[in-house]
């Protein structure tokens, strides 16, 4: 499933009206090159562990994270994807800071805050 977040800390930080994110499990992924640096960043009630690239800057993949240990999943970027071909948000939160201009689809599931963890559609590939 596909996610585009419409929170403010994710225009901010996509430089445009949403941040988007692919959630996958945590042993689905496999990273080769040069290992990604990582900050960390709160918000929505949870931690993050955002990594980059750091050649050209470009976020890759964020973890969520509490003092009990990782989430067992990741949220790739999808735009940094060989195919983005298949890339379309199917599920929208935090729509109550949408951009006025944006529209959803019949079958887009919408949030209009954080949903909780477990009220949100994952794992599912196209
Ligand atoms: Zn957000």
């Amino acid at each position: 499933m596909i996610y585009a977040c419409h929170c403010t800390i994710c225009q901010r930080q996509s430089g445009g009206a949403f941040g988007m994110a692919a959630m996958f499990g945590g042993g689905d992924m496999t990273m080769t090159g040069i290992a990604p640096a990582h900050f960390i960043r709160q918000g929505h009630g949870r931690k993050f562990r955002c990594y980059f690239c750091l050649e050209c800057g470009t976020r890759i993949y964020h973890q969520w994270f509490t003092e009990d240990g990782d989430f067992p999943f990741v949220n790739i970027k999808p735009g940094t994807l060989d195919d983005t071909s298949w890339v379309r948000p199917g599920c929208h939160v935090w729509t109550q800071h949408a951009q006025p201009w944006i529209r959803f689809l019949d079958d887009d599931v919408v949030f209009r805050q954080q949903p909780g963890f477990e009220e949100m559609p994952r794992f599912s590939r196209p």
